[in-house]
Formats: C-alpha cells, structure tokens, sequence
C-alpha cells in the first residue's frame, strides 16, 4: 500500500519593519494585498500545502514584527526551523544593510548544527515601486552580498503585483528539503481512517 510522505517546515520571515514581510506571506497563503500598513504584533504563522515530487510539503511560515528584539521572542520561536526567509525593500537602503544583522541573529539564536549549511533565502521586496525608478539596492549590489554569505536563493519580489511570491516560496520548500537534518516527516497510511471506522463499530460499550 502507498503512503503519502508529508512533510511539514517551520520557516520564519524576518527583516525590518515595512519591507513587506507580513504582505509577502498574505500574498502567497491568501493571494490577497492590502496597501493599508497594519504593523504585526509580536508573532504568528500562517500555513499552506504545496506538492513537491511525491512530498505533501505544508508552510508553516511564522511571521515576526521586524521592530521587535530577537531576545523577546525568544530561543524557541527560533528552534527547529527548517528555512529562513530574509526580506528587505530594494528602495530602502537600511533595510538592506540590515540583512546582516537579521542573519547574524537568527545564527545566534536558532541553535543550528551547521550554519553554513542551513538554508536562507533572501526577497527583494517591492520592485514594483515607481516603475522601478526609485530602487536603491541593485541585483547586482543583492547578489555580491549573497554571494558573500555562501550560496544563499535570492529572488527581487513584489507582494503587490504577485511577482516572483510563488516561485520565491516554492524554492523555500525545496532548498529546507534538500538540507535534510531538520525534516519532520509524518507517514499517513491511506487506511487509518477505515481502521479506526473498523475498531469504533466493534466496540461493545
Ligand atoms: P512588514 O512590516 O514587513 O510585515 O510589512 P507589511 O507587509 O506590513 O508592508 C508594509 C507596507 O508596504 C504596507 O503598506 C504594504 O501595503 C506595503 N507593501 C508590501 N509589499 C509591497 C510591494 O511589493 N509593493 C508595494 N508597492 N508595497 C508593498
Ligand atoms: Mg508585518
């Protein structure tokens, strides 16, 4: 009898305040975009299913209010993920610099076996602004800093105008996949319903 591999990964968002973080997980979970800022308080995960191979993979992608410590949420918030997502805003400068510091602290926090081998993938968020015309941070300029880091995904995005989101979240699943160490596969034999049917209409009581 065949079984359906499941997988599920905890991947955790992180960068400043603004860059689009929260819009970036509504746009892939719910394909929805709101231009009204609502700043994300403290933390919370959103989930979606997608099937890669013969693996139903399911997101759990949590996200985080960029302004907040990395101390106050904690070591656990951190623990057992399986992918970390870097977002900054290619029309802001500080957001960008900023990368360093969030991968610094996920480092530090998230207790990982082989940082070098852990996966992150990093968005550019927000290429639709202006047409493009008021970008500050290059693909260029992106892919140096990648490239520094080791071999780190990368994909410019636009929450707004659902550029890049799917493709940037599919390959979020894939690189967490290919780094096995942290995988939690469930197995769901397709008969545990039927099994279960089984014992409850042979019970006596
Ligand atoms: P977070 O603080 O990182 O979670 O950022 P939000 O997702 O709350 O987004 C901050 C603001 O940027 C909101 O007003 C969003 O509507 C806007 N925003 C997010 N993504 C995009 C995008 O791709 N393009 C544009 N033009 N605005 C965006
Ligand atoms: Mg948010």
């Amino acid at each position: 009898m065949s079984k359906q591999r499941r997988t599920l990964l905890k991947v955790i968002v992180l960068g400043d305040a603004g860059v689009g973080k929260t819009s970036l997980m509504d746009r892939y979970v719910y394909n929805r975009f709101s231009d009204h800022y609502k700043a994300t308080i403290g933390a919370d995960f959103m989930t979606r299913e997608l099937q890669i191979e013969d693996r139903v993979v399911t997101l759990q992608i949590w996200d985080t209010a960029g302004q907040e410590r990395f101390q106050s949420l904690g070591v656990a918030f951190y623990r057992g993920a399986d992918c970390c997502v870097l977002v900054y805003d290619v029309n802001v400068s500080k957001s960008f610099d900023n990368l360093h510091n969030w991968h610094n602290e996920f480092i530090s926090q998230a207790c990982l076996g082989d940082p070098k081998k852990f996966p992150f993938v990093v968005m550019g968020n927000k290429v639709d602004v202006n047409g493009g015309s008021s970008r500050v941070i290059s693909e260029r300029k992106a892919r140096e800093w990648l490239a520094s880091k080791g071999n780190i995904a990368f994909f410019e995005t636009s929450a707004k105008e659902n550029y890049n989101v799917e493709e940037a979240f599919r390959c979020v699943a894939q690189t967490a996949l290919l780094s096995e160490p942290n995988l939690h596969d469930i197995y769901l034999p397709p008969t545990v319903e039927a099994v279960e049917e089984q014992t409850r209409s042979s019970c006596q009581c």
